[in-house]
């Protein structure tokens, strides 16, 4: 079966930056097709500023003209807290034998060992790290050993085996964050061009980052 990555994220909004990553990834690592799967409730971040139906439609608006890029809501369907572990276990049993590759960017890679049960992600999927500005690959602690114990510079592992691989992959580096976005917007300025025009539109439209207060 041909390999799948699968992108997680608040994506409140979605940027280029997010945008972009994804269509390298895709294109470089030769996946099938990229699962954008927005969270619902994030239980890093504690909250989020839009509601999730609208992060979901923003996502949908984003990918709409890309055929291999796909919007997955099950995480906002799923009750209680969004965990990657619990999509991914529901990913390989949807698709038991492609090959999985869980897209992180480097800060949140960093972060892997709060996530809740993060050992086993291993078990479901690769893990591919996209380098983002200002951020080094770890090689010391727990994620050192990880990447030693299971990194590898071959994209062909990626495909051959279904999962436990992590690879580290350079991005062209768009210093765009959802949080600068939203900074923006608040501060009465125009987004234009970090993100596509239907997501700035539905931005403008909601007024959904207008006050700067998360729901
Ligand atoms: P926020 O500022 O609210 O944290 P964000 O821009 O970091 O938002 P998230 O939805 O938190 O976006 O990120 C989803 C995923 O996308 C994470 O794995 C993150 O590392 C990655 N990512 C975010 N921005 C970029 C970027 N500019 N380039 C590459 N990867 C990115
Ligand atoms: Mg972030």
């Amino acid at each position: 079966m041909s390999p799948i990555g699968i992108f997680g994220g608040t994506f409140d909004p979605i940027h280029y930056g997010h945008l972009r990553t994804a269509f390298e990834m895709l294109q470089a690592l030769r996946f099938a097709a990229v699962h954008f799967v927005p969270s619902g409730d994030p239980p890093h971040r504690g909250r989020t500023y839009a509601p999730a139906s609208l992060r979901l439609e923003m996502v949908r608006a984003a990918v709409a003209n890309e055929a291999c890029f796909i919007v997955d809501d099950c995480e906002i369907k799923r009750a209680g807290p969004s965990y990657s572990v619990d999509t991914l276990a529901a990913m390989r049993r949807q698709y038991p034998t492609a090959s999985l590759s869980l897209i992180v960017g480097m800060d949140a890679f960093l972060g892997l060992t709060s996530w809740y049960r993060w050992e086993e992600i291993l078990n479901f999927a690769h893990i591919v790290v996209a380098h983002r500005p200002g951020w080094r690959a770890p090689d010391i602690g727990p994620l050192g050993k990880l990447i030693s114990e299971h990194g590898t510079h071959r994209i062909d592992d990626l495909h051959e085996e279904l999962c436990g691989r992590i690879y580290i992959h350079a991005v062209t580096q768009l210093e765009i964050s959802s949080t600068e976005i939203r900074d923006l917007v608040v501060a009465g300025r125009d987004p234009r061009f970090l993100m596509p025009d239907v997501v700035r539109d539905i931005i403008l439209k909601s007024h959904c980052y207008q006050t700067g207060e998360s729901i």
